[in-house]
């Protein structure tokens, strides 16, 4: 029997053994960026390499989601190694796509290439006959909650329920024998750093707001109109006086975009629409806010005599931190990069969110920030700086995480599982967030 340790040296070498493959495969997703749950042809570039690994896999989850299961000498538990498909809008990227405007600005395809690392670890290396449970390699659509219409018309054709592909594996089930998820994703690098552990994160609803008046000659009679525009703006204004509410330590934040603002200038806007988010630091906090900013936005409706229509979208959790995991991800992550370039606890408090959020409500989750990126994510100055940190050490960490978890008897995770505060139920994550 092999050690702990022997099994991850062994999983490393085949990352490196296959290290022109795996910058290859990231490369490729970078080259090709699509936006989420339309991420075809990225779910393609993955199952042809499930099929060259002969790897077993289920395709169109969740749309797009691809999961392949690699069995260990048992089942006691599993752990989801998750990457996420899409990318995000940043049209003057200069490797954007010219139609769609998607760029991998945030750096999923680092996820993908560390995904496509921890394939090549598993495949003929003995590593899985040595563990006591499985690992399921996972292909996740939709991290990005972007183009709210598009999966609002989605959600009404019922093809999906929720804005993230995360939300989705949940409902479809995919969780469900899974005991742990661990993932990583990339970050811009601003010192010596090489990696955050864990960092908290906000959670958020999405709203789709509608303003509904009258159209009439805006010169010759508004006085027959109702200005839709005016009580978007009142609206907005009425939100911003909400702001001296928010306790700061709920980390509330609200930032609307007006998607249409009339069509005509010779016309009266009977028909303006705003998308926002209320991101907040806890569910009850984001609830609360949500009630103050939807009263917000009806009193612009109620002030010009236009109707307001809301539409809530579920959005993100915040994150629930598993200590025990973030223990282990750090032991392993020091071994990669050494003690004084890892950060246990990140850099405080993001005030971005993510749907790795919802399954940290529900099995112990890690989500690592791996310190690769040159420029801000989302702008058009991201570039993947080092790409050995950002696509095979991220892959090891991974590999090398679910090796721990599953080594043993499952001993460590067993102490994982323990210790671990659920937050909700599957059935509750549904009946309570999914309602929204
Ligand atoms: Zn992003
Ligand atoms: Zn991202």
């Amino acid at each position: 029997m092999k050690t702990r340790e022997q099994l991850k040296e062994m999983a490393w070498k085949a990352i490196d053994d296959n290290k022109d493959k795996i910058i290859a495969f990231g490369d490729s997703i970078y080259k090709e960026p699509e936006l989420g749950y339309k991420e075809f042809k990225t779910a393609e570039k993955i199952k042809k390499l499930f099929d060259e690994l002969k790897y077993e896999y289920k395709d169109k989850v969740a749309r797009t989601g691809v999961i392949a299961n690699r069995k260990g000498k048992q089942s006691k538990y599993k752990v989801a190694v998750m990457a996420e498909l899409d990318a995000v809008v940043v049209p003057g990227h200069e490797d954007a796509c010219s139609t769609t405007g998607a760029a991998h600005a945030c750096g999923h395809h680092c996820m993908m290439a560390s995904l496509a690392g921890v394939a090549y670890a598993l495949k003929d290396t003995g590593i899985m006959e040595e563990l006591d449970g499985d690992i399921s390699l996972m292909a996740v659509p939709a991290e990005e909650a972007v183009e709210i219409e598009f999966r609002n018309t989605l959600r009404q054709k019922g093809e999906i329920s929720f804005l993230g592909g995360k939300q989705e594996f949940i409902k479809l089930g995919a969780f469900d024998d899974v005991d742990f998820m661990v993932m990583q994703h990339i970050k811009k690098k601003t010192d010596d750093t090489l990696a955050d552990v864990s960092s908290a994160c906000n959670g958020f609803v999405g709203k789709l707001v509608r303003y509904i008046g009258k159209e009439s000659h805006a010169g010759a009679a508004p006085h027959e109109g109702i200005n839709a525009l005016n009580a978007a703006i009142l609206g907005l204004n009425a939100v911003h006086a909400q702001r001296e509410t928010f306790k700061s330590e709920d980390n509330i934040r609200v930032h609307p975009i007006i998607t249409k603002g009339g069509t005509l200038v010779n016309v009266v806007p009977d028909d303006v629409r705003i998308e926002t988010y209320v991101r907040g630091a806890n569910a009850a906090a984001i609830l609360d806010a949500a009630v103050k900013v939807d009263r917000a936005l009806k009193s612009g409706g109620d002030a010009v005599g236009a109707e307001t229509k809301i539409i809530d979208i579920p959005g993100y959790m915040p994150f629930n931190f598993s200590n025990e995991l973030i223990d282990v991800a750090y032991d392993n992550m020091v071994k990669l990069c050494g003690e004084k370039y890892v950060n246990k606890w990140g850099a405080g408090f993001g005030g971005g969110s993510t749907d790795a959020g919802d399954v940290s409500q529900i099995i112990p989750t890690i989500h690592i920030y791996m310190s690769g990126a040159v420029g801000n994510l989302h702008t058009e100055e991201f570039r993947v700086g080092d790409k050995v940190h950002a696509y095979l050490t991220a892959a090891k960490a991974l590999v090398a995480i679910a090796i721990d978890l599953l080594y043993d008897k499952c001993s460590i995770g067993e102490n994982v599982k323990k210790n671990f505060k659920q937050q909700l139920t599957k059935e509750k994550y549904l009946k309570e967030w999914g309602k929204i």
